[in-house]
Parts: structure tokens; sequence; C-alpha cells
């Protein structure tokens, strides 16, 4: 058998390393901020603004710029390209704005979904050429990690063997770039909610993404404890009919999956919340940290529609709901950081936190 000479320093690992554990410190989690400019039309068309690159910063100004408090629960934000060099209305970069309080400045690295030929609706994700030199310089401008996300589709025929080898290996990839930039990767195979499938099938989908995902990050030398592992949780699909799953259903599905495909390597599982409402992603995470059993991982939040939901409409666009949207915003982190711990005490929020908040085919 070949030998492989270590390809990243042990200084690079060690740096690789205590990232990812200071993004997945106790009780904390990643605000998903990183919505690319076409998706932001999701967001401000239904508050009746226009998408345009103002409203855009106004809008991850309220965000950013509210009480520091919010750094005890979230750990890192994502940004998108345009959004990393955004600056407050004093001219503070939002970077900056984010490490004076505490919080790791991370980067959205992919540059879409795209149809992958030959499949029955099935993506793959672009971005692989010149990555290395983009990540050299998000690093050099002061992020410390890296998010790509792909989707996988349950369906009759789906997911095949050609989308889970290519999604598996543009991800260990794109993994592998960043560490030798001094990125962590956020390794995202998300398994779409869209579909009438049940439990167990959204289950047993789920492991074999992650066994193809650990197979692929295996073949390229990925340092596995500088990385993070964000996945979707268990669900049943948006269109199933059967009878209703409990949060002990899905949380015992969702470790049960993680436990048969993650590597203890890995320090940290940071959730993405899929179109579930928002109280949903708090009750769902805190019944999978409450879940008795083996999880040698931090089990913790990344979260973007289901953090922002009710902060982005309790602001409205309106200069005087300001401080207002940044305390929804602040309660929903501090929910989910006491759910990262199965603390949470909530019984289920009514309101804007329990409304749906599912895209059909969601784009990132
Ligand atoms: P949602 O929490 O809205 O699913 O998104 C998180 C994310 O960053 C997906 O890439």
């Amino acid at each position: 058998m070949a030998s492989y000479s270590q390809y990243l320093t042990k200084e690079k690992e060690d740096e690789l390393r205590a990232i990812a554990q200071a993004i997945v410190a106790e009780g904390k989690g990643i605000l998903a901020a990183d919505e690319s400019t076409g998706s932001m039309d999701k967001k401000l068309k239904p508050i009746g603004l226009e998408n345009n690159e103002e409203n855009r910063r106004l809008y991850r100004q309220v965000l950013f710029t509210g009480d520091d408090a919010l750094a005890k629960n979230i750990s890192g934000v994502i940004l998108f390209e345009e959004t990393f060099y955004q600056k407050t209305d004093d001219g503070t970069p939002f970077v900056e704005v984010l490490k004076k309080k505490g919080i790791i400045p991370g980067i959205k690295l992919d540059k879409g979904v795209i149809p992958l030929a030959g499949t029955i609706g099935e993506a793959t994700t672009q971005g692989l050429d010149g990555l290395a030199a983009r990540a050299a310089q998000f690093k050099k401008d002061g992020a410390q990690f890296a998010k790509w996300r792909c989707v996988h589709k349950i369906a009759s025929h789906t997911p095949s063997h050609l989308a889970l080898l290519e999604v598996a290996n543009v991800l260990a990839r794109y993994a592998s770039i960043c560490q030798q930039n001094g990125l962590v990767p956020i390794v995202e195979p998300e398994v779409l909610p869209d579909g009438e499938h049940d439990l167990a099938r959204a289950q047993k989908v789920t492991e074999v993404v992650l066994a193809y995902t650990y197979k692929a990050l295996s073949d390229h030398h990925v340092f596995l404890e500088g990385t993070l592992l964000k996945p979707n949780m268990v669900t049943p699909g948006q269109q199933y009919k059967g009878t209703a799953y409990s949060h002990e259903d899905i949380a015992r599905a969702t470790v049960t999956a993680l436990q048969r495909g993650v590597p203890p390597a890995v320090p940290g599982v940071v959730f993405l919340s899929g179109g579930q409402s928002e109280e949903d992603a708090t009750l769902n995470l805190n019944a999978i940290n409450a879940f008795p059993g083996k999880k040698p991982w931090v089990l913790t939040f990344s979260y973007g529609r289901a953090l922002q939901a009710s902060a982005l409409a309790a602001w409205g666009g309106k200069p005087e709901n300001v401080a207002k949207a940044q305390a929804v915003l602040l309660h929903r982190a501090q929910s989910n950081g006491a759910a990262s711990l199965g603390k949470y005490q909530g019984t289920g929020e009514a309101g804007a936190a329990a409304q749906s908040l599912y895209v059909a085919n969601h784009a990132y």
C-alpha cells in the first residue's frame, strides 16, 4: 500500500482543529446569513422591499449590530461574498463588527446548485474553478471557515449512484482546498425535505449519503478534526401524509443515522433547519441532544430560515423596528443555544415562530 506524506503541517492541523472547536463551543451555533443575491428575493419581497444592494446591507446590519449578548450563543456567521465586504452605516466592515463581538466570520464558497445531466432532476454544486485563490483571499480578509451546500432529492429513483458519488467528491475536493488554505470546511450534503417519503426512508437515504461523504473525505485525505458536518435532520417528507412523528421520533432517526455514518473524529454537527418552523427546529434540536445514546460530537445549529424568519418579520424594513428585530434574533439564538445542550424549556411557541418555513426545492 502506498504511503502518503501528511499534506497539512502540524501547525495547520492545530489551527483548523481550534477553529472547529471554537465554532461548536458549549451552547453555541452558527447563524447562516449567506443567502445569495437571488435568494434574498424570498426575504425582501414579502416585506415590500426591493432586492437591491443597499436593502441587503440594511438587513444584514440589523442582524449583526444588536446586543453583544448574541455572541454567547452565536459563535459564527456565514456570509455571502457581497455581504463579506459590506460595511455598517458608520463605515465599519461587517467582518470587523462580528470579530469585535467575538463572532467568527465564515464565507459561502459554492457558486450554486446546477443540474446533473442524465439524472432525474438531480444536481451537483459548482465553484471549484479558482477555489484555492478565493479561499486564500477570504482567509486573508478574515474568514476562518467556509460553507459549500450540495443537495439530494428523495424520489422513487433518487438519489442515484451518480449523484451520490459526484456530490461526495465535490464536497471532498472543496474541503481539501479549504483546509490547505486555513479555512474549516463545513461539509453540507443536504437531503431535501421535498417528497412524500416517511421517516424510515429519510433515515436510510441520509445514512447512505453520509457513507458516501465520509468515504470521499477519506479518499481526499481531509483532516476530519478540522471539519464540521452540516446535515439535514432526519424528518419525513413535506408531502408525507401518514401519522405524525414526534420530536423524539425525529431525534431517534437523526442520532441513529449520525451514529452509523459520522466518524467520532468530527468535532461537531451543525444542522440546517430545512424549512422547519423556528420552534420545530429548536424543539427537534433539543430532542436530539436529550436523546440517550452515543453522541461523540457536539450537536448544534447552523440555521438560516429558523433564526431569521421572525426577526425579519419584526423588522419589516422599518428603522424604528431595528431594536425589536434584534431582540427577536437574540431570543431565537438563546433558545437554540439551550437546545444545543438539551436544556430548552419551551413547549412550542405560537405565532411567527410556529410558521412553516418550507420552500419547495429551496435554493440558497
Ligand atoms: P436553512 O436553515 O434555512 O435550511 O439554511 C441553512 C443553510 O445555510 C443552508 O445552506
